[in-house]
């Protein structure tokens, strides 16, 4: 019975063991019920006494030995593994943030302000409740004029209502301000529409003012085309279209060569090359009135541009409705 070999073999493998299942095979390998040193005291029953003696020292010896180097070897691993778990590898990439992006309107709408910024104009936050007043009257649509139809309208009361159009805002705003001035009010409005591919009951205007002296059909020319040539980012041809609007006079509506075909006619323009932008005109005498400013002494153009239309011109797309809906596989595409 060699216990010298056996402990050189023992302490061998105790110390080799990576982890703790392994050093708990060899607990029992060695030292349980039917483990080899167990094995070795069983044995010493039938040596002579002076062998008992010897070979059962040694074994209890190693026994103990064998018993306390498992113990430290459990708490090295243990140490081991819990320095692992806190262990940091700042030089690893990190976990990329997933990020999101902002709405195809809001994008447009900040180049639109970008645009006219630089063109001299002011932005103005407006209110999204409205009165008849501001909204209609001071606009010179009396509360019988037959054009309110053209504009079904959610009233929250006989004088309250949520605004048709950013239109409003030319008379609120020249109520506060003096001439000359240049102002654009982009915001949501609402109409008791059918929601389609192009129309929604909630949608956004870009409403424009531009007040001075000698100001002419020219002078809005000037801004607009220069404003689509720089939100499309190419040449466009305007035409004005004779329209009526109660608030302007003369009124026309801007259309701008398709911007898909280049005006030679395809199913975005419905083959006439040409694409309706928006309702403009001179400002009416009444509004300029309602304001407080002598129609003698001022001169403007106000516009009214359908944001939604702007947008759905830029990115090529052919339903209003996606704009408003959060579907992710849409919005990511932008
Ligand atoms: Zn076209």
């Amino acid at each position: 019975m060699d216990i010298k070999k056996l402990r050189d073999e023992a302490l061998k493998e105790l110390l080799g063991a990576k982890n703790l299942e392994e050093l708990e095979k060899l607990e029992i390998k060695y030292l349980g019920r039917k483990g080899v040193l167990t094995d070795v005291l069983k044995q010493l029953k039938e040596m002579t006494a002076e062998m008992r003696g010897k070979i059962g020292a040694a074994a209890n010896q190693l026994k103990h030995e064998l018993g306390s180097t498992f113990e430290r070897r459990k708490k090295e691993i243990k140490a081991a593994l819990d320095n692992k778990k806190e262990w940091v590898d700042v030089s690893a990439p990190g976990h990329k943030l997933i990020r999101g992006h902002l709405n195809p309107r809001t994008l447009v709408l900040r180049k639109v302000e970008e645009i006219f910024l630089s063109l001299g104009f002011s932005v103005i936050d407006s209110t999204e409740m409205e009165s008849d007043y501001y909204n209609f009257q001071a606009l010179n649509f009396p509360k019988d004029h037959p054009a309110r139809d053209m504009q079904d309208t959610f009233y929250l009361t006989d004088e309250l209502l949520m605004r048709t159009q950013t239109s409003p805002n030319q008379v609120r705003f020249m109520e506060h301000h003096n001439p000359p001035l240049r102002v654009i009010v982009p915001g949501k409005v609402f109409r008791r529409d059918a929601s389609d591919a192009t129309h929604e009951s909630q949608f956004y205007q870009v409403e424009g003012l531009m007040v001075d002296k000698h100001i002419s059909i020219g002078n809005f020319k000037a801004v607009i085309e220069e404003f689509f040539k720089r939100l499309f980012g190419k040449e466009v041809k305007m035409r004005l279209r004779p329209s009526y609007f109660p608030f302007t006079e003369p009124s026309f509506e801007p259309d701008i060569s398709c911007t898909f075909c280049e005006g030679k006619g395809c199913r975005v323009c419905k083959g006439t090359g040409w694409l309706e932008m928006a309702g403009a005109g001179m400002v009416h005498p009444f509004v300029f009135k309602s304001a407080g400013y002598s129609p003698y002494e001022w001169q403007g153009f106000a516009f009214g541009f359908g944001l939604d239309r702007l947008v759905m011109m830029k990115y090529r797309i052919n339903d209003m409705r996606l704009l408003n809906f959060g579907d992710l596989r849409f919005l990511k595409q932008f």
